[in-house]
């Protein structure tokens, strides 16, 4: 496996893969990798990837000014053996500086999609998070993208940007990794202390619990979802930011729980800001 810390010979590199009539996947990260990452690689493998570059970069330009960015955990030795491990080919670990260079100034606006849950919440984060993507794309000039279906709104808001700025990359959406318990997998898991940790397996009940409901019905309102779903958060000690029943297209508030809606949750455990979701 190879890594790289300059995008100029990453983008050399791949290149050359390309034009030999590889097959190149890319993985967006942040580190700190877990098996949500991981099945990624395995996913990308399963597509018959003969290239798959794990990028791992915790990009400033998505983090709001109170946000995590300086305390998010990093482990760059550890990403490199999993990814060893897992079958990923390449790495890249670019550092802030040369992704962002002083005088940057180009910046990727997804302004319909980003307006709601937690771009709403996190103002500027998915300007963020299409801006490296955007530069990752064109770094790698992947044949496809692996996302994981945890952050399902990032999913649809690169999507629109792939459409709407008409990239040359396929984006593949790949299911949500969850602990025995149901709690989704999180880099950011690793800040919850154990009462915290009880705590936030709430989330993964309440979704457990409407998808069940839905096996016997074809229907509920979401109102009344959403306020047993608030009250389940709030009664095991979560202090709940969100929980949205939209269409799972163009992730417009849905006034019923039916197929093809999405139930969004982010809620904060401590202060810790979890979310999770599920696709009916
Ligand atoms: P992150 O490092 O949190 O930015 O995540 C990098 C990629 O891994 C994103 O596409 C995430 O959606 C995906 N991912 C993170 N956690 C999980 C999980 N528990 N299951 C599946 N994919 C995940």
């Amino acid at each position: 496996m190879l890594t790289f810390n300059d995008p100029g010979k990453l983008q050399a590199w791949c290149r050359l893969r390309r034009q030999k009539g590889e097959k190149i996947a890319l993985i967006p990260t942040m580190g700190y990798l877990h098996e949500g990452h991981l099945s990624l690689i395995a996913a990308a493998k399963r597509k018959n990837a003969t290239q798959i570059v794990v990028s791992v970069f915790v990009n400033p330009t998505q983090f709001g000014p109170n946000e995590d960015y300086d305390k998010y955990p990093r482990d760059e030795k550890a990403d490199v053996t999993k990814c060893r491990k897992a079958g990923a080919t390449a790495m890249f670990f670019p550092t802030p500086r040369n992704m962002y260079p002083e005088d940057y100034s180009v910046f990727v606006n997804e302004d319909r999609l980003s307006a709601t849950l937690c771009g709403a919440r996190r103002p500027g984060h998915f300007r963020g998070v299409c801006t490296v993507v955007a530069k990752l794309f064109n770094i790698v000039h992947p044949h496809f993208a692996m996302f994981g279906q945890k952050d399902f709104q990032q999913v649809q808001v690169i999507r629109r940007m792939v459409r709407d700025l008409n990239f040359d990359v396929e984006i593949a959406m790949a299911p949500i990794v969850r602990e025995k318990s149901g709690l989704a997998l999180s880099s950011r898991n690793t800040y919850l202390s154990d009462a915290e940790r009880t705590s936030a397996l709430a989330i993964s009940e309440a979704l457990r619990t409407l998808r069940r409901k839905m096996h016997k019905v074809s229907k509920l309102p979401a109102g009344d979802v959403k306020k047993q779903i608030l009250a389940h958060l709030v009664k095991n000690g979560l202090k709940p930011d969100y929980v949205e029943a939209v269409d799972a297209e163009t992730l417009a508030p849905s006034e019923t729980i039916r197929k093809g809606v999405a139930v969004m949750i982010a809620a904060y455990a401590g202060k810790t800001r979890l979310i999770d979701n599920t696709i009916i």
